[in-house]
Order: structure tokens, then sequence, then C-alpha cells
């Protein structure tokens, strides 16, 4: 089936199509890449991303290799080629050096097919037409011209001002001059930014992102193709912010691509984004590039070999240079900051220059702040009393107006202080987890919420919640036992997975490479009779897919814990959440009195490196800042080969 229809001809597109089924032409699938001279920090080469197109094209039965080549970037209100020209229009600059002529000679060698894409802003779309194709026409790989429509005009209108019938058959009569074969593609997530008649001469590229599933992103795309058909239709993915569900594929793009043909009669070009086109294409020693390792999440690109060390720090006095340098001479690569000290004045470049990637901690329904304000927006456990136990206050996670706060702030602080990583905290249900020993007893953890709006929202799940007292939560928590147990424990984690959901895709809407971190309460899952689901309401398996990392909160020494018992938290989440796991670890006593040893924690170091686990991040730095001893340990235990 998938074959039949990659290597099915499809409409053409050039000239009247004439009805539904449109004329047959010798069109074949194109596959391969997106490039821009902003996707990888740097570039690995025409012979790379040869290979990649060729890689790609070689995954569809009868595809060619494609690509849409970026040749002009938004710049102030205008837009900036990146090869020399003479612009007539103030709106338009260039550059001094040719940054595409080789590549194009190498995919003129190899059956290349090449879009050329701009990204206009104000500038005048004609003269970009002429600028670019005068230039580059004459090779035979281009087939084409192509607008991201996203960022036409689009310093007035965000989002990109939508495209007439009458633009766009101006655009495609100024690129026909110059070759009458020459199509023109628009570029888009929503149709209604696109011609709303035109056809002909025309491909519709969807570059939609930030989608839960591979279900999801082929349904959207069957939609589009079925938007504009029987016009040829393509898409672009492999987003970093899709990337917790497709790094779980088998092939990402292959898998990818063959949904989408298999739903998308219509579909004519599949592009992989040069984002993450480093991870899943790697490039090979003939590039000279850098190794894995040492490319940078900035472009979207972590496979990391290499551990993330990681240091938690709530608030610091003192100067900042110092302690960034302390950091760098430690090992520590990435620091996890309250909200409040990455807002600090210098922080953010600082971390900047020293290399040092900055996840902003996120507290969700911890909200002591809001409760004391409002109490009625307080957790109600079983017993019907307030979640709270001394300093640990939840909020219930129900309420719309709540979760849709901090969604809003979760975005403001991206926008504003445009850190690499969110590290969401608190986004489960409430229990003082710290304070419980390994022999408690599994029935006497505090089970929320039981509160009138989620007993409410949970009898509306129900298909027999008539008996069920929504004013009464001891008598709730009676009935629930007794009828509707399973589905209470599902209620809980879809709570918890819904509201985790919308706020990362809200904070990725705004910043599409932004990390997330999810911290998770270090109970395996069968540890307190399934507690991790049943009591914290953490479904791992859904949190996995949607967060970039799990991160247990491994505190062995206040859980009186040994050391290997981290080892064996990471297997547990990473089997459970099939994710990159992160664990943190204590480096000082707490809530015991106990001394917590150098080499305690050297054991505690070591067992949160064992595979699988992406690393470790301490907890917190001013338990190394204020024992020299730890410090040395660490150090001494990061700078061993590995
Ligand atoms: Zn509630």
């Amino acid at each position: 089936m998938v074959a039949a229809l990659a290597a099915a001809v499809l409409a053409s597109g050039c000239g009247p199509t004439g009805g539904d089924g449109g004329q047959e032409a010798e069109r074949w699938v194109g596959a391969g890449f997106r490039f821009s001279a902003y996707g990888p920090g740097r570039d690995p080469g025409a012979e790379y991303w040869l290979r990649v197109g060729q890689e790609m094209a070689a995954r569809f039965d009868g595809a060619v290799p494609e690509t849409i080549w970026i040749v002009s970037r938004l710049h102030g209100d205008g837009t900036e080629l990146n090869f020399p020209a003479q612009p007539a229009s103030p709106l338009i600059t260039a550059a001094q050096d040719d940054h595409n002529q080789a590549a194009l000679e190498l995919f003129d060698r190899h059956g290349f097919r090449v879009w050329l894409q701009v990204e206009p802003g104000h500038a005048p779309v004609e003269e970009l037409i002429h600028l670019v194709l005068e230039r580059y026409g004459s090779h035979p790989s281009v087939v084409g011209f192509g607008i991201d429509v996203e960022w036409y005009q689009s310093t007035e209108r965000p989002e990109g001002k939508p495209v007439t019938d009458a633009e766009a058959a101006a655009w495609l009569a100024a690129i026909r001059s110059h070759d009458p074969s020459y199509r023109l593609f628009l570029k888009h997530w929503e149709a209604t930014k696109l011609p709303p008649t035109l056809r002909d001469g025309l491909l519709f590229i969807d570059d939609s992102q930030i989608l839960p599933s591979l279900d999801a992103m082929v349904a959207e795309f069957a939609e589009w193709g079925r938007s504009f058909a029987p016009a040829p239709v393509a898409f672009q993915f492999g987003y970093p912010s899709d990337r917790p569900w497709w790094r779980q594929l088998a092939d990402p793009p292959r898998d990818i691509g063959q949904a989408i043909l298999a739903a998308v009669p219509n579909a004519a070009g599949l592009y992989w984004v040069d984002f993450t086109v480093l991870d899943v294409f790697p490039p090979g020693p003939e590039t000279g590039f850098v190794p894995p390792g040492a490319a940078s999440p900035a472009n979207g690109y972590d496979p990391t070999p290499r551990p993330i060390v990681g240091v938690k720090i709530y608030d610091f006095e003192g100067d900042l240079g110092t302690l960034f340098a302390e950091w760098k001479e430690l090992g520590i690569t990435t620091v996890f900051a309250s909200v409040e000290l990455a807002a600090r004045e210098g922080f953010r470049e600082l971390a900047k220059s020293a290399g040092i990637e900055l996840y902003v901690i996120f507290p969700v329904l911890y909200a002591p702040e809001e409760l004391a304000e409002d109490p009625g927006l307080y957790a109600v456990t079983a017993d019907g009393r307030p979640a709270k136990d001394d300093w640990v206050q939840f909020a219930c996670p129900s309420r719309e107006e709540f979760r849709q706060r901090r969604a809003d702030q979760a975005v403001e602080l991206v926008r504003r202080l445009r850190p690499d990583g969110l590290s969401l905290d608190f986004i489960r249900h409430f229990v003082f987890w710290e304070m419980v020993a390994p022999d408690d007893d599994p029935a006497g953890l505090p089970d929320a919420c039981y509160c009138p709006h989620c007993l409410r929202r949970f009898a509306a799940t129900l298909d027999r919640a008539s008996g069920l007292p929504v004013d009464d939560p001891a008598a709730a928590a009676a009935w629930i036992r007794a009828n509707a147990a399973e589905e209470w424990i599902r209620f809980k984690q879809e709570t918890i997975s819904a509201l985790a959901w919308q706020i990362i895709q809200a904070t990725k809407a705004v910043r599409s490479h932004l990390r997330v971190n999810l911290h998770v309460v270090p109970w395996r899952t069968g540890d307190f009779d399934g507690a991790i689901g049943r009591i914290a309401g953490q479904d791992r398996a859904a949190l996995g897919r949607i967060a970039d990392y799990l991160s247990p909160m491994c505190y062995s020494h206040m859980l009186y814990r040994p050391p290997e018992w981290i080892a064996s938290v990471v297997r547990d989440v990473a089997e459970a959440g099939d994710c990159p796991v992160l664990p943190s670890i204590q480096v000082a006593p707490a809530y015991r009195e106990e001394t917590l040893s150098v080499e305690e924690l050297e054991a505690c170091l070591r067992a949160a490196l064992e595979p699988p686990s992406a690393g470790v991040v301490f907890w917190e730095w001013d338990a190394i800042a204020t024992d020299p001893d730890k410090a040395a340990v660490i150090r001494k235990v990061l700078h061993e080969p590995r």
C-alpha cells in the first residue's frame, strides 16, 4: 500500500489539472530536507546535504531527492539574501559571499530537485524572485521558488499576512518568466493563510509542529491534504518540539514519511527539518564536523553521549562571574535555577558565555502564595482536609482558571528569559514524599484531590456516577474505593498528564527548541502499592511522551535508601517512561540528623551516572559550595574518562 502510493504518479500541478483526478504527469514524490543557514550551528557542507537527500529519498520507493533550500531570512522589516546581489529595495540586503553555488552544482549532478525559498517580511516578493532566479535559474536542479508565508509582512501581523489568489498568480507569473516549468510553493500551518482558490502551479507545504503524537500529526496533515486536493501538498517534520514522540520511532524519517504517504494521497514532498538533521542523519568523519557530543541543543541536536551535569540553585547573593567560573571548573554543563535567580542581571549572559545551559525551575501545583490568597484553591484529601503538610501546600489540579494561569506564567517566563529549558516541578498530586520511609504503610499515604470540582469532573467520566457524593470527601472516597478504584487512579493521572501537556505545548509554541525536564517522585513501579500512579498521579509513560527528560528526585539519604537504589529508580523510570532520565541527587542531609559522608556522596553520584542515565543534577549548589571535600569528589568523578 505504502510503496504503491509512494511510487504512484501524482497530479502535476503544472498547467490545468482538469478536474478531480488531475492529469497524470511525470512527477514523483520528492523526499529530502529543509536547509537554512540558521539550522545546525555549523554547516557540515554540501557533501553532507547530498547524502541526507539521498538517504531520505532511499526510504521511499521511487522517491527523488528534494530540498527546500532557504536563501533569505527575515532581517528587520525586510530580508537578507545569503548571496551577493544589488537589490533596488532598501528592505533587501545581501551577503558578501555566496552560500549556495557549491551545493547547487553538486545537486545538479545528482538529480536533485531544489526549491529556493525566501522569508520576505515586507520586502517586495517579485524583486526577490528575480534576484534569486537570475542568479540560480541556470541550475537544472532548480524546480521552483517558495515563500514561507509565516514571514510574509509578518512584522505587522503575527504569523504572516494571508496570500490572495491575485498575489500568488502574480508571483507565479514572475517565476515563470524565468522558466515556464517552474512552480511556486507557499508554506504555512494554517490553510486559511494560503490562496483560497488558485491551485495550478502551486505546491502547498504544511510545517505544523508541537503535536502530541504521530497519529495527531498524520490526522492534521491528512486534513491539509484534503484542503488543497487535488493540488499537491508537502510536509516538513522532525522539529525539536515533536522529538519526545518521534525519538521513540524505529526510523523516524521513514516511519513518519510512510504514515503520511499512506494517509495523504496528494502528498508530493517529505522534508526532514535541519534543526534536528544531525541527530537523525549523523555526519560522517569526512565532514570534519564536530562529534555529536559537542553539538548544542540550541540547534535542536542533543544525542548527548556526554552526561548532563546539572546543579539546582534557588538563590545566590555573591558574585556571578565567580559562580560560573566555579561551575565551569567543576564540570557543570547545566544550571537549574529559580525564576528569580535566572532573571538576575547578568545571569543569562554569563551562562551563555560559559557554555552552560539554563533551565528555569517552574513549580506548578505547589502554590503557597495563591493558597494564602484563596484557601478555596487547596486540594482536599480523602479525609476532607486541605492538602497541607508542613511547607508542602498543594493547589487542586482541576481548576481551569488556575491551570491556565500557570500555563500563562510559564509562557511569560519563557518569552522573557529565553531559557534553554523548563524544569517542571510539583506537577503531581499532593504528598510529602520526602517523609515517606521504605517501610511505611502504603494505605497511610494521603490521597487527593476530593474537592467538589475534582469529584464532579470525575463523575462526568463515569457512566454509573449517580451514587458518588460530590460534596462529601470522606463518603466520596469510600464510594470510589468500592466502585471505581481503577478509574480514579486513571483520572488522577490524566489530570496531571493533561496539565503537563497544556504547559509544555504552550511554552514550546513560543520557543520550539525549549527542552522540558519534568520532576518525578522517586517511587518505582511497585513501591507502596503503585503509589507513583495511585497517589502521586504521575503516569510516567504519558509524561515520558511529552517531556524531553523525566527527572526522579533520588534523594536516597533522606529516604533511608542505599546509593545503589538510585540506579534502580533510574532504570525503572527509563523503562516506564521510555525516555531519557536525568536523576537528581542530594549533596547534604535534609530531614534527618545523620551526616551524609563524602564516600556516600561519591557512591550516589556513581549510581546516578549508571546507564541508562542521561546525567545527574545536584541538589543543591549551596551544599557543594560550602563543602570543599564534596566539591573535590564531584570534580574527581566528573573528570574521569567515560
Ligand atoms: Zn480538586
